[in-house]
């Protein structure tokens, strides 16, 4: 029997989509809404609560109550893609506010800000991962509005402390907001840790299975900023399709699983092949002898993502060389999905890039992580060529 008391495991929840049943037909997979619009009443009112799917439809209510709940927010929207969840949150400042960002993070954002953004009228300050003192000296008190920042951030995989950044955010009079798409609501909480707003790519682990373009926001506090984002959503119409919303919700009654096994196998690798020949680096927050480990541990649990990097002796041609010979490692951008991914990120960061020239970024799927070991050796050791 069990206790009605008692809260439902994360992962029960993970599992049964928060334990939702169609009403009518009693199914245990939603149906799919395409409708664009409801019928209102002759008395003026819409007695199903909607009136157009720019604002809202039925398919978005259970992704979002589970990614609220998964992270510990009071409200959740989701997005057509990461990119317009982390534009949403920008186009809600001000022109003349002011805002900062970290060197390394998800390079398609941080060029939409320092070009769009700036052109509008957005201040930004960019400061180099991990150091406290320069986002201390970065804020400007009642001008600084937003602290963005993205932990482990892709693709060097620093780690920034998000209390931290929190309390920093807090004596500013600013909000911090967190890109959590490597670490999943699994790992951490954002908004646990002081956070205001998380975003999600929910194109990577939250589907998981590279077939659905989608992002996430979810807040703590439903105020005057979070209701410039409903806005925005509504009025830009930055929504999903219905069956992507759908698509999105299977996926993600199987995250649990896909992110224990990718942490588990990334782990694996990164042991693998710390100090092995041909390796500069692995670059990895599980490895002890990674400079934010500590911080990682204290604010992951359960892993330090599927998301790592392989520094490769002899540079730009050696790393491309490397890739080329990979056979389970697809050579694709994106992550997070069930199958492995090997990406040159330097090439498609183009100029200006943080990231190392000899740098691989490896995104770990599900499949036996023996096969994936022997596959970068084999690589490393150019049999194949
Ligand atoms: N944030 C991170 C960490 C990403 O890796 C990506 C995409 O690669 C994005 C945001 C943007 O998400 P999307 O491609 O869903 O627009």
């Amino acid at each position: 029997m069990t206790d009605e008391n008692k809260p439902l495991n994360r992962d029960t929840l993970i599992a049964q989509g928060l334990g939702w049943m169609e009403p009518e037909h009693k199914s245990l997979a939603p149906g799919i809404y395409p409708a664009t619009t409801y019928e209102r009443e002759g008395n003026g009112s819409y007695p199903s609560g909607r009136i157009y799917s720019r604002p809202d439809n039925p398919n978005y209510e259970q992704p979002e109550q589970l990614l609220k709940t998964l992270e510990g927010g009071s409200d959740a929207l989701l997005f057509s893609s990461g990119m317009s969840a982390g534009v949403a949150v920008v186009q809600a400042l001000k022109s003349g506010d002011h805002m900062v960002i970290p060197r390394v993070m998800y390079w398609g954002l941080r060029a939409w800000m320092l070009s769009f953004a700036k052109d509008w009228g957005i201040e930004i300050t960019t400061v180099p991962n991990g150091d406290l003192a320069a986002l201390e000296k970065a804020v400007i008190p009642g001008k600084t509005k937003l602290l963005w920042m993205e932990t482990p951030a892709n693709p060097t995989w620093e780690v920034d402390d998000i209390a931290v950044w929190a309390a920093v955010a807090k004596k500013t009079g600013a909000r911090l907001a967190v890109d959590n798409t490597v670490a999943t609501p699994l790992l951490t909480n954002p908004l646990k840790l002081g956070a205001d707003i998380v975003m999600h790519s929910a194109t990577k682990y939250l589907n998981g299975h590279s077939d659905v373009l989608a992002g996430a926001l979810i807040t703590a506090t439903e105020d005057d900023f979070w209701d410039r984002i409903i806005t925005n959503r509504r009025t830009n119409g930055t929504v999903m399709g219905p069956f992507e919303a759908w698509l999105l919700l299977r996926g993600m009654r199987t995250l649990h699983l896909r992110v224990e096994r990718a942490c588990s196998s990334a782990m694996a690798i990164a042991r693998h092949f710390d100090g092995a020949k041909g390796i500069r680096a692995v670059l990895y927050p599980g490895l002890e002898s990674h400079p934010g480990h500590d911080i990682a541990a204290k604010q992951m649990s359960g892993g330090f993502s599927g998301m790592l990097s392989l520094c490769i002796n002899g540079g730009e041609e050696a790393a491309m060389a490397v890739a080329a010979r990979l056979n389970i490692f697809k050579r694709a951008t994106s992550l997070g999905g069930i199958e492995s991914l090997v990406e040159h990120r330097a090439s498609i960061e183009g100029e200006g890039t943080p990231c190392p020239k000899d740098l691989l970024r490896l995104s770990v799927g599900i499949e036996n992580v023996d096969d994936l070991i022997a596959d970068i050796e084999q690589a490393l050791e150019g049999r194949n060529s």
